[in-house]
């Protein structure tokens, strides 16, 4: 098929031809954000608008010359100056921007304000902001396509006869005329059975046929509706939860539903969102990357089914990525369903009515490269700027959120306090793991005890599905001398941390090799201690482990092929992940075992028995969320539970049964909980009584990086006010992949405290981001 030039394209050549005269005094001026990393000007470069791009506005991407070589590069026109407005340098030095990015891209102003906020607050340079929303597929027009349509044109009136044609053509009109019309240019030549287009545009030229040309962004299917399903009707929690949010269309309102996993969000973020499309606005639906599986998508795109969706994950291929957003710009969609950067969806100035954030808690909405935003952060933001509601969900809320709506009442807090019609609460069990391993005699049981696996042969027995959850990758993470007296211990060389045990299946023989997570270096397994030449032992807890001992316990479920782990080795694509899924949802799969890929979201009737291998995980991590974490990862898992008609069960193995996390997670109490976490962190003035920032600087000589990190921390001090300093110290994995590690932590009661420190920081050259220095704003990571 032809694929010709785009007539934008054409237009870059022609002003192009023009870009190196001199800039005329009438010209206009913008201002130019460049993309690369450089924040030496936060605020932009100024050039001249060629006469043939006078028209271009704020939020298009352009090409400008940037240096001494005037090398063509990528930027922003995030401003234009006003006709009387100096531009602060002499007219002569201003360079004529070269052309118009071929995408043709130009953000609408609201994002290019909101783009500006996530800049300032994040502390990451506006160039660079844009460049990170604006997905690569869109940039690079992957999947656009022209093509040109042809026609029978009609009987020439009058004497305006046609000149005459040869019978090899006329033989492709008559082909034409058999054929649905108008058809493309090149289907009618292979149906004419030409080996070139040539002859036809022959006929277009002498007017019998007439060309039409048309540019779209073609992709496969995307969101493929579930069942149309009746819709349930509300339960009075739902519906009064529908009708306050209701009365806040057409202005900001920050609002928390907290419902027990099975309450039925779902069904209040529909109805809104179908409220907000007949009120004639659009609205942006985030969820978690993890649960976009089609099982989702499909649902809310079945109950939608009036309604234009478009999804944006990271399933999706380029072409696909680039049509959905393509569809968005044009207003062709009334509704988004994405992950995190779907907040950033090019919805036309005006028309966002309505954002909701379901799981809110997730740490996946965090993105861990500059900028470093937060999803649900910059949702609330992004509804503030386009004066809608935004709501938050979930199950287990961010203590953040939590603290908004109870103690500062800024957000309304809804109580979804029931699980809908049909759906138990999972009664939860937590078996202290110690004490059963004390009481066991078959010595060998080691990671799955005797509570759970009675449990798991019940439910199998029974007809029922296991999921059960080890947060942990890998065969074992401790390699150490087995001899008591020697204290070596296998350590990554590039980084300070431990190496974690895998075992390598798919040859054939099963080979053990060590890997690091942090930098990814791998080697073989050595058998013997480096320092006293005794036998290696791995300890410790993986997910392929717990799969090795499923297979001794549970040999029925190797013979049938029912047993899966799922766990970020296994799958490696989006596409493994939905077919482990569908399998499982099929009834193929009995046990589907793995990390927290398999807590969140996933709704399968038939699961009637969830066990956590080990609750301890979580606890393990040098963090003040490590509380908060496990309790969400075992209340979240637990509720995958009891989904269906049977009553469900969870069982959750810990060798600290009393901790707070687990004991509340397992009563369902998250409200007394948040109280608890909520005093510690009050005392210890912590997040989020406290809003924070992580300055961390990398290097490979540890010399050099403490004294940048003193340096930077001497620098800041003159300037800080109210703003506590702590540091410089050493990150607590202090080198990874070769590069020593160092912090500085900004610590202050609000946030603009913050900020302004950040930016006075920025104007002063002191934060250029890179392989050097990370800003981290409302740090979710402490490694
Ligand atoms: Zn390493
Ligand atoms: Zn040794």
């Amino acid at each position: 098929m032809p694929c010709t030039e785009s007539p934008r394209l054409r237009i870059v050549a022609v002003v192009s031809l023009f870009a190196s005269n001199t800039v005329s005094q009438d010209l206009p001026l913008v201002v130019v954000a460049v993309e690369r990393a450089v924040d030496r000007s936060p605020d932009g470069l100024t050039y001249a608008l060629p006469h043939a791009l006078s028209h271009l506005t704020e939020g298009a991407r352009v090409e400008v010359p940037l240096g001494r070589g005037e090398t063509p590069t990528a930027g922003w026109i995030v401003r234009r100056l006003g006709p009387t407005e100096d531009p602060g340098i002499p007219r002569e030095k201003i360079k004529p921007l070269i052309a118009q990015d071929p995408s043709g891209v130009v953000l609408p102003a609201e994002l290019m304000q909101f783009a500006r906020w996530i800049s300032a607050y994040y502390a990451c340079p506006i160039g660079m902001t844009l460049a990170s929303i604006l997905p690569a597929a869109v940039r690079k027009s992957i999947g656009r396509v022209e093509r040109t349509l042809v026609d029978l044109a009609p009987a020439p009136v009058g004497a305006a006869a046609l000149p005459k044609i040869t019978k090899r053509q006329q033989h492709a009109l008559d082909v034409l005329a058999t054929l649905p019309r108008p058809i493309e240019l090149a289907d009618l030549a292979e149906a004419a059975g030409y080996s070139s287009n040539e002859p036809l545009k022959r006929l277009v030229a002498s007017g019998h046929l007439i060309a039409t040309r048309k540019t779209a962004v073609e992709a496969g299917f995307i969101a493929r509706a579930g069942n149309i399903a009746p819709a349930p009707t509300p339960t009075a929690e739902q519906q009064a939860a529908i009708t306050a949010i209701s009365r806040d269309f057409g202005q900001f309102a920050q609002h928390l539903v907290f419902g027990v996993t099975g309450a039925g969000k779902t069904e209040v973020y529909i109805r809104l969102l179908e409220e907000c499309v007949r009120r004639g606005k659009r609205a942006i639906l985030l969820v978690p990357e993890i649960s976009l599986t089609p099982q989702t998508v499909g649902r809310i795109a079945a109950r939608l089914a009036n309604q234009k969706v478009a999804v944006l994950h990271s399933g999706l291929t380029e072409a696909q990525r680039n049509q959905q957003w393509t569809l968005l710009a044009e207003g062709g969609a009334d509704v988004v369903v994405g992950a995190r950067s779907a907040i950033f969806a090019p919805i036309p100035d005006g028309s966002l009515g309505l954002v909701v954030v379901d799981e809110e808690h997730e740490p996946g909405y965090k993105q861990d490269s500059a900028p470093r935003y937060h999803g649900r952060d910059c949702a609330i933001r992004r509804a503030q700027l386009a004066k809608c509601p935004i709501v938050l969900g979930s199950a287990t809320p961010s203590l953040e959120s939590w603290m908004n709506a109870v103690e500062r009442r800024i957000s309304t807090l809804h109580r979804l306090t029931r699980r809908a019609p049909g759906l138990n609460t999972p009664k939860v069990t937590v078996v202290d793991f110690g004490e059963e391993r004390r009481m066991a005699r078959d010595r060998r049981i080691s990671l799955i005890g005797p509570t759970l696996r009675e449990a798991m042969q019940r439910c199998f027995d029974d007809g029922g599905q296991v999921l059960l959850l080890l947060n942990r990758r890998g065969y074992a993470n401790y390699i150490a001398c087995s001899d008591p007296r020697c204290d070596w211990k296998l350590t990554c060389s590039e980084c300070d941390a431990g190496m974690v045990c895998h075992v390598d299946e798919s040859g054939a023989t099963r080979r053990s090799y060590v890997r690091c997570h942090h930098c990814l270096a791998e080697q073989l397994l050595p058998k013997n201690c480096p320092d006293c030449g005794k036998p290696v032992t791995v300890f410790g807890l993986g997910t392929q482990r717990v799969e090795e001992e499923l297979t001794r316990l549970f040999p029925s479920l190797v013979e049938g092929d029912t047993l899966l782990r799922v766990d970020g080795d296994t799958m490696q694509t989006a596409q493994h992940f939905h077919d482990a899924l569908e399998r499982f949802g099929n009834g193929q799969i009995r046990c589907l075992m793995g990390t927290q890929m398999i807590a969140k979201g996933l709704d399968f009737p038939n699961v009637r028995l969830v066990g956590v291998v080990s609750a301890d995980t979580a606890l393990a991590l040098p963090d003040f969320r490590a509380g908060e974490r496990t309790f969400q990862l075992v209340s979240q898992v637990s509720g995958r539970a009891g989904r269906g008609e049977r009553p469900g069960r969870a069982i959750i193995q810990s060798f600290e049964p009393e901790t707070p996390a687990i004991r509340l997670a397992a009563t369902h109490d998250f409200e007394k909980f948040a109280t608890q976490e909520l005093e510690d962190r009050r005392q210890f003035a912590l997040p989020p009584y406290r809003r924070m920032a992580r300055l961390i600087l990398r290097h490979p000589g540890e010399t050099e990086c403490a004294d940048r990190a003193a340096g930077l921390a001497a620098e800041l001090r003159p300037f800080l006010g109210p703003v506590e300093l702590r540091g410089p110290s050493a990150c607590p994995i202090a080198r990874i992949a070769g590069k020593y590690r160092r912090q500085i932590e900004l610590l202050a009661d609000h946030p603009s405290e913050i900020s302004r420190v950040l930016a006075e920081a920025r104007s002063r050259g002191l934060l250029k981001l890179g392989e050097e220095l990370a800003v981290d704003v409302d740090p979710l990571n402490s490694v």
